[in-house]
């Protein structure tokens, strides 16, 4: 007889030595921070925003419920950019106040830290969903057309991609080419208990709520307000009811006691090869 399920599960990555961040020194930093910028994110469209190593920024909602889609990327180097496969890998599928974005490898470092999450007394609810997930990849052209066979423009794959063009000024596919999984703001979701698919439900976000990032090295953003709205029915068309989000950016009078700027991951990337071979021979 097998006996696997019962078997235990053991977390793929303990974080006990993961570097945490020191939250209550975070917020320290915050008291008084002065607004610098904002930017407004209009309707099933996305914008880009600067923000330099030790800046603040929140995306706040306004005007009624509505789920973002967040890109991020090194300010110098797009090649570097969130990854939010890792970061659910160390923090788990929803992320809150304390956890960190990672970049991708070969830098896999800290890129923001969530120092203020308004709906972070959601938690997990009764059918298992969540706030700010890094579950679902982002609504895109390509599976709307897979599945309908009608192409729509609005979705955030597309509203990010011409967001960084316009930015970058690079052409629009290779701007595209740049452009990743995200986290979703505000947006609740889940796996069903029974066939374990990816799962949206009304958004409890309400206007005046927001997440706070503190940016741990020099970062272009650029953030998706979905054509899904609340993302309580639908998405990729213009069916929901869908509001602009904001994104302000603040300087803080001093930095964190102790922080430092984000570094490189230490791993030598020689992948088992030395200059005389397998390193195993
Ligand atoms: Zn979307």
């Amino acid at each position: 007889m097998r006996s696997r399920p019962e078997i235990p599960p053991v977390v793929c990555y303990p974080v006990e030595t993961l570097p945490r961040p020191d939250l209550s020194a975070y917020r320290a930093a915050t008291d008084g921070m002065q607004l610098a910028e904002t930017v407004i994110v209009p309707p099933r469209d996305a914008a880009c925003f600067e923000v330099k190593a030790g800046q603040v920024f929140r995306i706040t909602s306004v005007e009624g419920p509505q789920v973002g889609d967040l890109n991020l990327w090194n300010a110098h180097d797009l090649s570097e950019r969130f990854y939010s496969g890792k970061t659910r890998a160390l923090h788990g599928t929803h992320l809150t106040e304390g956890h960190q974005l990672w970049s991708s490898f070969p830098t896999l470092r800290p890129m923001a830290t969530i120092t203020r999450d308004t709906l972070n007394w959601y938690r997990f609810d009764a059918d298992g969903g969540g706030i700010h997930d890094l579950i679902g990849t982002r609504c895109d052209p390509y599976t709307h057309h897979l599945l309908s066979g009608q192409n729509y423009h609005y979705c955030c794959h597309s509203n990010l991609t011409r967001a960084l063009a316009a930015q970058t000024g690079l052409p629009l596919h290779e701007a595209e080419m740049h452009v990743h999984d995200v986290l979703n703001v505000f947006m609740c979701t889940g796996f069903t208990r029974d066939t374990q698919q990816y799962f949206m439900k009304a958004s409890p976000v309400e206007p005046g709520d927001y997440i706070e990032f503190f940016a741990e090295m020099d970062l272009l953003g650029a953030l998706s307000a979905c054509p899904g709205g609340d993302c309580s029915a639908t998405h990729s068309s213009d069916a929901a009811k869908c509001y602009p989000l904001e994104v302000t950016i603040y300087d803080l009078q001093h930095m964190p006691e102790g922080w430092r700027p984000s570094h490189t991951n230490g791993y030598d990337r020689s992948h088992g090869i030395s200059v005389f071979g397998d390193k195993r021979r």
